[in-house]
C-alpha cells in the first residue's frame, strides 16, 4: 500500500527526539561495533547532556520565581549510577529511596544537604545510615517517627524530619493517597508528638513533603497552598517549617505532533468499535472496551503528548493563585520557604534510548507479520499501557532494500503470548531482515529499567553511557 493510505489507516507518532539520538542511528559501523563488542541485545545506551540541561530549565524558572530552592532528581527513575554521578558532580540533590541508592550517593561524594531519603519502607540499616549521615529522611507514619526516633537516641542524634502529607481538598474529595498522614490530622500530630518532651523527643520538624499521582496542575498547585496554610498553622504554635518539597510528577512530552495524537485515539476507538481492521495487538483497547455494544472507558497510557512539559509544568504549579490573588511562589517567598522538588522522569527526558535486535520475522495466522526482537517487554515497560511512540528503524542488514511498507508487530523473547514489545502496530519502510534493529527512543525515564527482570535467566540490559560529542564513545555503566 502507498503510504498516504497506510497513514491515515495506521496513524504515525512521530517522537521528539534529540541530535545525538540520530547520530547514532546513522552510524550503522558504530552500532555494529557495539552489538559486537557486547553481545546482547537489547543495549540501553545513554546521553548524559540532556540530563543537565532539564535540570538548568527547572533552576531557571524557579530563580525567576525568586525562590529558595533544592531540585532533587528522584534515583528510582533509571537504574544507571552514572546519573548519580553526575547529580554530585553538577551539584544537584539527588532523592533516594532506598540503602543502596543512598550508601551509592555517599560513596559518590554527594553532600548530604542534597540528599534526601524519600523510602517507602525504612529498613533500620537504611534509617541508621541516614542518621549517621545526617542525611533528611521524610516520614510516612508513626511508626517510623518511632523507628527514626529510638535509633536516633541510640546514636546521639536529634535529625531535623520532613513529614509527608496527603489527603488534599479538591473539588470537595479528598485526593486519595496509601502514602502521608492526612492533612485534617498532621498539625495536632506534630503539635503532640514531635519535639522535646514529646514522644518524639529526637526529632525536629523541618519541612512537609507530598508527591501526588496524575499530571493535573490544579491539584499540585491546590497541594502546594494547602501545605501553606498548614505552615501557617505550625507558625502560629511557633513552629516554623523551612521547605515544602513538592515531590515529583513533572510531564515529560515525548510526542512532536498533536494531530498525530488526536487522530491515533479516533482511529483506535473506530478499531475498538469494529469499525477497521485492528491497530493494536488483538486489538487492544489501551483503557477502552465495548460493553453492550458501547465504546466505554479512557486512555489508560501515559500522557504522551501534552502541552505543558516539565519548566512549564513547574511554572504553573508555582503561579497558581490563592483566592486572595496571590501566587503559591509569592506566598513562599513572603514566608522565607524553600522549595523542594524531586522530578525523576522528567530530568531523565531525552537521555536514553533501547536498541534491539531482530531475531526473526514470520506470519501469525491472521496474517500479521511478527518480528521477534532479542529483548522481552520486562525491558521496555512501565504502568502505562503501552509505549505510544514510534520506534526507529535501523537497517543494518537491509539497507539499500527497496521501500515496501510493512506493517508489523514487535515481539518478545518471554514465553508469554502476552510478550508482546509495542502493542501498536508499526509500519516499517520493508520487512526486516534478521540483525537489522530497532531503536526505541526517550526510555531513560522508567521504560527500561524500573520492571525488569531477570525471567528466564535472560540477562539484564547492558547500559552504555557517554558524555562526550561526536564521536561517540560510549562506556559501560558501573552499576
Ligand atoms: C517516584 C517519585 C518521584 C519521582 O516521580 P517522577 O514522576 O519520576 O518525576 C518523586 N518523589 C517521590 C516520593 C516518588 O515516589
Amino acid at each position: 500500500m502507498p503510504i498516504d493510505e497506510l497513514h491515515p489507516y495506521y496513524p504515525p507518532l512521530t517522537p521528539i527526539t534529540s541530535p545525538w539520538m540520530h547520530e547514532v542511528v546513522k552510524d550503522h559501523s558504530l552500532l555494529s561495533d557495539l552489538f559486537e563488542q557486547y553481545g546482547c541485545s537489547p543495549i540501553n545506551l545513554h546521553h548524559l547532556q540532556p540530563f543537565a540541561d532539564n535540570y538548568k530549565a527547572y533552576e531557571t524558572v524557579l530563580e525567576k520565581h525568586d525562590l529558595q530552592h533544592t531540585i532533587f532528581f528522584a534515583r528510582k527513575a533509571n537504574r544507571c549510577k552514572d546519573f548519580a554521578r553526575e547529580a554530585a558532580r553538577l551539584g544537584f540533590g539527588v532523592d533516594t529511596a532506598s540503602y543502596r541508592e543512598l550508601k551509592q550517593c555517599l560513596d559518590l561524594g554527594c553532600n548530604a544537604d542534597k540528599l534526601i531519603c524519600t523510602a517507602a519502607v525504612k529498613t533500620e540499616r537504611l534509617v541508621q545510615l541516614a542518621l549517621n549521615n545526617d542525611v533528611l529522611m521524610v516520614l510516612d507514619n508513626a511508626d517510623e517517627c518511632r523507628l527514626v526516633n529510638r535509633l536516633a537516641s541510640q546514636l546521639g542524634k536529634k535529625p531535623k524530619v520532613g513529614i509527608r502529607i496527603s489527603g488534599f481538598n479538591y473539588k470537595g474529595d479528598k485526593l486519595y493517597s496509601r502514602f502521608g498522614f492526612d492533612i485534617a490530622d498532621v498539625v495536632s500530630f506534630i503539635r503532640q508528638c514531635l519535639g522535646v518532651e514529646k514522644e518524639f523527643n529526637k526529632l525536629r520538624f523541618d519541612g512537609f513533603h507530598f508527591h501526588l499521582d496524575g499530571y493535573s496542575v490544579k491539584q499540585r498547585g491546590a497541594a502546594l497552598l494547602q501545605t501553606i496554610e498548614l505552615t501557617d498553622q505550625l507558625q502560629q504554635l511557633d513552629i516554623s517549617t523551612s521547605f515544602i518539597d513538592i515531590g515529583g510528577g513533572f510531564l515529560t512530552n515525548y510526542l512532536s505532533d498533536k494531530a498525530e495524537w488526536e487522530s491515533f485515539w479516533d482511529v483506535l476507538k473506530k478499531a475498538i468499535q469494529g469499525k477497521r481492521a485492528p491497530l493494536t495487538f488483538r486489538n487492544n483497547g489501551l483503557g477502552y472496551k465495548m460493553i453492550n455494544g458501547q465504546l466505554h472507558g479512557s486512555p489508560d497510557v501515559y500522557p504522551y503528548y501534552n502541552e505543558t512539559p516539565k519548566e512549564q509544568f513547574l511554572d504553573n504549579v508555582l503561579s497558581f493563585q490563592h483566592k486572595n490573588g496571590e501566587t503559591a511562589a509569592c506566598l513562599l517567598h513572603k514566608r522565607d520557604i524553600e522549595i523542594r522538588m524531586e522530578p525523576g522522569r522528567s530530568l531523565l527526558a531525552q537521555t536514553g534510548m533501547t536498541i534491539a535486535r531482530v531475531a526473526h520475522r514470520k506470519r501469525d495466522a491472521r496474517g500479521n507479520w511478527l518480528v521477534g526482537l532479542e529483548m522481552n517487554r520486562s525491558q521496555l515497560s512501565s504502568s502505562s499501557a503501552d509505549f505510544l511512540l514510534d520506534p526507529l528503524f535501523i537497517p543494518l542488514q537491509s539497507s539499500g532494500t527497496k521501500k515496501e511498507l510493512t506493517p508489523v508487530y514487535f515481539t518478545g523473547a518471554f514465553c508469554l503470548e502476552q510478550d508482546i514489545i509495542l502493542k501498536r502496530k508499526i509500519v516499517l519502510p520493508h520487512l526486516p531482515e534478521i540483525g537489522d534493529v530497532t531503536a526505541f527512543p526517550n526510555t531513560a525515564g522508567y521504560m527500561m529499567h524500573f520492571y525488569e527482570t531477570e525471567s528466564h535467566l535472560l540477562e539484564k540490559t547492558t547500559n552504555l553511557v557517554t558524555h562526550s560529542k561526536l564521536p561517540f564513545s560510549f562506556i559501560p555503566d558501573e552499576n
